[in-house]
């Protein structure tokens, strides 16, 4: 008998509630439920006068219960347990160190579809039972001449049918059947059906991933051998995958999930975003499923239906391998030997919502848990994974060649002060940039143009005096949107019309700054008329078929020139493409951010890996006013090593993660004295209960000093280790009484910092 499985003289077991009760409770188990009830299973609860979910942590108990005051637990909600032993440890630690509430961790992950106790998608099919007498036959035929019908049809059938068809062609109502049923004469059987995501996608003709398998460029193979070893030692180890743009790290990453389900262990694969969850899942399924391993996909586009499919396939072990975005660490894979996180540096990874977790750290404390390997892929590593391997925690695998040969693209820097200079009303399209567009278009090659995302802003400014259109409620400039001629705040939805003269100084100069990818477009059209131009934006990428539709006219050729965000650059990989061209290279700079640097390093490096993957050579254009400065520097010249000691050295002087650790702990309310007066009592608190713990800092006006009339203002924790001082930090706010006026968070690990 399986160690899990609950032993019948110890038919009382601890079960902590999803709605956040602090302590774990003792039931006891009905004899109904105890062949299915296991450690980690969903269970439902008598809880305060309600019924509730609960999850059984432990078999047995140490509480004294008084005789007779023993609840019983009602019913086991799924059939397999909801967290695996591992995900048990996991989440006391992620509920700990992210400071979050046992709720919010177990509602991620415990999926809704999951909790609801939704059941496998069943077909009910019928079949022949007891065969009746002829004089039974011939009263069922005078009375109900509808069931003597199907009675007489399905004694004719060998196999059973599916009972929904024939009751519709046989125009017989479902009571009919029924009563057929409970009389014997017919037998019902369900059979289970799966749902899986992404069938319907995988079925087009252009997205079937064909299997290859490419012979291993001889760092690919160093790297993949380095893996294997390390999975063969069987102890826990992180390996950070450093590849240039095009290096084949996906080719790296299927070596090693292949020997992994070789040896039955299972595999969970993080993408940074879930449009890019189709195109991998893709490119694993297309190397596994030859050998019979099922792979699902995972993340928060996916119906209920799906959801839970792709939940049972993984926690009954039928399946082996999850690839999904951030949410998928939590996924109850069995057996799990192997985390991968693609393109780890991605600020994505961190969910900006309570709880606040960051994926690939998670990643690794699961593979620590399972005393696993986890490998980090990126072009551009973040600086706390490089650090990592800097002090020896991380080892590291670099591929620095391109495959087949293949050259870094040629980055050319373009000085914008220059270009205002020389006239021409300064076009946000410098003269080298259109040129080179003009002529990959004659050359029939393909471009893409990159706005920065960050700073990015398509709002109205007054050349005279200044005057920015901001929101009444919120501390940032509206965003002017062409088609309606309205001015639209992008945090709170406030919309008006955008003036026709300055409102300070009446002046009818009043104009846009900032770009938007619309502004772009048609600018590019204008040196560009007979191309095919394509924008990509926030829009675009909400709607699924959309983004597809243009990603796949852009692979065949239909589109000379796609125009996007960088949120569009992620994992795009396109022979055709020569020239990329970064519009706006500074935006990244200059935001109230640490990382403010780093970002901009990766930005470029990102952008500009997208082109020259294919056999000609590549060239990327970035205009930028600043084109000295370090990141940009750095980044033209593909010089990691250079950006990495630099950058470590600034935030060594300052003490920046990731030497220490970061914890951002905001405040907000309508009225600031209020907010800041609490603030001040605070850190009272702090002063006497945590000295020479931490380091304060604040507080400071956010960098969005308000939102929806909401002012904001932040304290920052400095801390060696963020799990030393968390949990004190967390009692201290429990205790503490703050106005119901006032909200705060705690962000540990924040990416975010506005
Ligand atoms: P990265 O993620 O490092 O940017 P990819 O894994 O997307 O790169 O690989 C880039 C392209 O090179 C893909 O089309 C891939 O199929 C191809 N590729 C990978 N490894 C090899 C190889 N050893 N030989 C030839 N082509 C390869
Ligand atoms: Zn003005
Ligand atoms: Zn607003």
């Amino acid at each position: 008998m399986p160690k899990n499985k609950l032993n019948h003289d110890t038919a009382v077991v601890e079960v902590i509630a999803l709605s956040g009760f602090d302590k774990a409770l003792a039931y006891a188990v009905p004899p109904t439920c105890q062949a299915t009830l296991q450690l980690g299973s969903l269970v439902r609860i008598p809880l305060r006068r309600r019924s509730e979910l609960g999850v059984v942590l432990r078999f047995g108990t140490d509480q004294v219960v008084p005789p007779g005051k023993l609840k019983m637990l009602f019913e086991v909600v799924q059939p397999y347990p909801v967290l695996t032993p591992d995900l048990m440890e996991l989440y006391r630690w992620a509920q700990k160190y992210y400071a979050a509430t046992p709720e919010a961790i177990l509602e991620t992950m415990i999926p809704a579809a999951i909790r609801k106790g939704m059941k496998p998608k069943t077909r009910r099919y019928i079949s022949k039972g007891k065969a009746p007498t002829v004089e039974e036959l011939e009263t069922l035929e005078k009375r109900a001449p509808k069931q003597a019908a199907i009675l007489k049809f399905i004694r004719q059938q060998v196999k059973p049918l599916p009972r929904a068809d024939i009751l519709k062609a046989m125009k017989i109502s479902a009571s009919a059947c029924d009563s057929l049923v409970a009389k014997g004469y017919l037998h019902e059987t369900d059979t289970e059906e799966e749902r899986v995501a992404y069938e319907d996608e995988l079925g087009d003709q252009e997205s079937v991933v064909v299997e290859t398998r490419p012979v291993l460029t001889e760092e690919q193979d160093a790297a993949v051998r380095a893996i294997h070893d390390a999975i063969t030692a069987d102890v826990f180890s992180v390996r950070l995958l450093h590849g240039v743009t095009g290096s084949g790290k996906t080719e790296v990453y299927l070596n090693a999930i292949e020997k992994i389900v070789a040896e039955g262990g299972g595999v969970i694969f993080l993408v940074p975003e879930v449009a890019l969850a189709p195109q991998t899942v893709g490119r694993v399924r297309a190397r596994l499923e030859a050998r019979g391993v099922h792979t699902v996909v995972w993340h928060s586009h996916l119906s209920e239906g799906e959801r839970y499919d792709a939940w049972k396939a993984l926690a009954s072990g039928e399946a082996h391998v999850v690839v999904g975005a951030r949410s998928a660490v939590f996924a109850p894979v069995q057996n799990l030997k192997l985390m991968i996180v693609d393109e780890e540096h991605e600020p994505s990874y961190k969910q900006e919502e309570s709880p606040r977790y960051n994926g690939r750290d998670v990643a690794v404390f699961r593979a620590h848990l399972n005393k696993s390997v986890c490998v980090l892929g990126s072009a551009t590593p973040s600086l706390e994974s490089l650090y990592n391997v800097e002090r020896g925690k991380y080892a590291v695998d670099r591929i620095l060649k391109r495959v087949d040969h293949r050259q870094l693209p040629k980055i050319h820097l373009v000085d914008m002060r220059r270009e205002a200079l020389q006239g021409k009303g300064a076009s946000p399209i410098s003269r080298t940039l259109a040129n080179k567009l003009v002529d990959r278009f004659e050359k029939k090659e393909q471009s893409i143009l990159f706005l920065n995302r960050r700073g990015f802003s398509t709002s109205i400014l007054c050349p005279d005096c200044g005057y920015v259109a901001s929101c009444k409620h919120c501390s940032i400039p509206m965003t002017f949107h062409r088609t309606d001629g309205k001015l639209r705040c992008h945090l709170c939805g406030e919309q008006r019309e955008a003036p026709l003269k300055c409102p300070e100084c009446q002046s009818i100069n009043i104009r846009k700054k900032g770009l938007g990818t619309q502004k772009i477009e048609d600018i590019v059209q204008k040196i560009l008329p007979r191309a095919k131009i394509v924008r990509m934006d926030a829009d675009s990428m909400s709607k699924k078929n959309l983004y597809r539709k243009i990603l796949n006219d852009f692979r065949i050729g239909k589109i000379d020139l796609l125009v996007g965000t960088q949120m569009i650059a992620k994992g795009l990989d396109f022979p055709n493409v020569t020239l990329v061209g970064l519009v706006d290279a500074d935006k990244s700079l200059h935001v109230e951010d640490f990382r403010a640097a780093e970002r901009t390093f990766q930005l470029i490096v990102q952008v500009s890996g997208r082109s020259g993957r294919g056999d000609r050579a590549g060239e990327v254009v970035i205009q930028t006013s600043t084109p000295h400065a370090p990141p940009i520097q750095f980044a033209r010249k593909s010089d990691f090593d250079g950006f990495q000691l630099e950058e470590l050295e600034q935030r060594r002087e300052f003490n920046y993660p990731p030497f220490r650790h970061l914890i951002r702990h905001l405040f907000r309310g309508r009225n600031p004295d209020k907010v800041n007066f609490y603030i001040e009592q605070w850190l009272k608190v702090l002063d006497q209960e945590m000295e020479g713990q931490l380091e304060v800092r604040g507080p400071a006006p956010a960098p969005i000093e308000k939102i929806r009339d909401e002012y904001r203002f932040q304290l920052w924790y400095f801390a060696p280790s963020a799990s030393r001082v968390i949990g004190k930090l967390v009692a201290l706010r429990q205790q503490f009484k703050m106005d119901k006026e006032v909200i705060d968070l705690i962000d540990v690990d924040p990416m975010n910092m506005s």
